[in-house]
C-alpha cells in the first residue's frame, strides 16, 4: 500500500471560482510502470491528464503565465476559476505524451526546464535514487546518511520506506554531501542508474524544447541546470552562476529573453530572498513554488501556490470528493 504523506488541504468551489489555481505536473505517461517506478504519480495517466484538461477546457478561464503576470501588473483581480497549467523539470512524455492533448485542446502551458539535462542521458537525482532502489538484487542495504542505517529491500513497501528516507535526507543535505549518498547507493545496490530502464526517466532534446517553443500556446522557463536545491548550496555563488547557467543555456539554445522560473523542489526551505533577489537581478518576472495551495489577489508573484495533481494522492482540486 502507499501511503498518502501529502497533507494537502481541499477547496470547494466557491475557493476555487475566487481564487488562481496553478496546476503543477511533472510528466505525462502512457507507459506501465515496474516496481516501484513512479510510485509517487509525479507522471500522471495520459487518459487522466485528458480528462484534466478538458474539465478546465469546459469550466474554467485558463491562463498563460503571461497573462498571470499582466494582471498581477495592473493590479486587477483573478477572472472567475482562473487556472494554468504548469510543467516542471522537463521530461521528454511532456513532449510527447502532454504536448499533443494541450495542442489539442487549445490550452497554454509553461514549461520549467532544467537545462543541463536537455539532450542527455543523466538522470535526476531523485530518480537515480529510485532506479538504484528498484533495480537492485539486494535484499537489504546499509548507507551512511547522518548515521549509517540499515534498509530492508524484500518488498515495495519496504523499498518505497528506504527511498523516501533517503530522498528526504538528499533534499536537505548540501549538494556536495547528496553527490557523496548517491555514489555510495550505486556502490552498495550495484546498480548503475540508467535513462534507459524507464520510459519516465528521459528528457526531452533541445529539438523537442524549441519545437515546444516555437508553439505560441507555450512558453519555456528556467528551473536550474540540474535541479539542485538553490538554498542546499552552502556557497552562495554557485547558486547564482546556477541561475546564470542555466537561463543562459536556454536563451542561447532558444534563441529568446527568458523571463519565467521555479525552484527545485519548491517548499518553503528549498529557496529564499536571496533567491529571489538574484532571480529577479535576472530579469525573472515570476517565480512560483510548488507549496500546496491555491493564489488570492494577494499572492505575489514568487510565492505563487501550486497543486500537483496525482502526485501522492493528490487530488485534482475540480473533483468533488
Ligand atoms: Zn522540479
Amino acid at each position: 500500500m502507499i501511503r498518502n504523506n501529502t497533507n494537502f488541504l481541499t477547496y470547494n468551489s466557491e475557493d476555487l471560482k475566487s481564487h488562481l489555481t496553478i496546476l503543477l505536473y511533472h510528466g505525462v505517461t502512457a507507459s506501465t510502470s515496474i516496481g516501484i517506478e513512479n510510485y509517487s504519480g509525479k507522471h500522471i495517466n495520459v487518459d487522466e491528464f485528458y480528462r484534466q484538461m478538458s474539465y478546465i477546457k469546459e469550466n474554467c478561464n485558463i491562463l498563460s503565465m503571461n497573462e498571470i503576470v499582466e494582471i498581477k501588473r495592473k493590479n486587477e483581480k483573478w477572472p472567475a476559476n482562473a487556472v494554468a497549467v504548469t510543467f516542471d523539470d522537463g521530461f521528454k512524455n511532456n513532449y510527447e505524451c502532454a504536448a499533443p492533448i494541450l495542442n489539442k485542446l487549445n490550452i497554454p502551458a509553461i514549461f520549467y526546464i532544467c537545462s543541463g539535462m536537455i539532450d542527455s542521458k543523466k538522470m535526476f537525482w531523485v530518480d537515480k535514487i529510485e532506479d538504484c532502489i528498484n533495480r537492485t538484487k539486494k535484499n537489504a542495504i546499509e548507507i551512511l546518511l547522518d548515521n549509517s542505517l540499515k534498509f530492508s529491500l524484500k518488498s515495495n513497501e519496504e523499498k518505497i520506506e528506504a527511498l523516501a528516507k533517503i530522498k528526504s535526507f538528499c533534499k536537505i543535505a548540501d549538494v556536495k554531501i547528496k553527490e557523496r549518498v548517491l555514489k555510495d547507493l550505486e556502490l552498495i545496490t550495484e546498480v548503475q542508474p540508467a535513462a534507459s530502464s524507464a520510459k519516465n526517466y528521459q528528457m526531452m532534446s533541445w529539438d523537442d524544447l524549441k519545437s515546444l517553443n516555437d508553439n505560441q500556446l507555450f512558453t519555456i522557463g528556467g528551473h536550474t541546470l540540474y535541479h539542485d536545491i538553490m538554498s542546499a548550496h552552502i556557497n552562495e555563488e554557485n547558486m547564482f552562476k546556477d541561475i546564470e547557467l542555466s537561463i543562459g543555456l536556454l536563451e542561447f539554445n532558444l534563441n529568446e529573453k527568458i523571463i519565467h522560473f521555479s525552484y527545485p523542489e519548491g517548499q518553503k526551505h528549498h529557496y529564499n530572498q536571496k533567491v529571489i533577489r538574484k532571480l529577479k537581478n535576472s530579469k525573472i518576472v515570476c517565480s512560483p513554488s510548488a507549496i500546496h495551495g491555491i493564489n488570492d489577489n494577494e499572492t505575489d508573484l514568487f510565492n505563487l501556490f501550486r497543486i500537483m495533481p496525482g502526485f501522492m494522492g493528490t487530488p485534482f482540486p475540480f473533483d468533488k470528493i
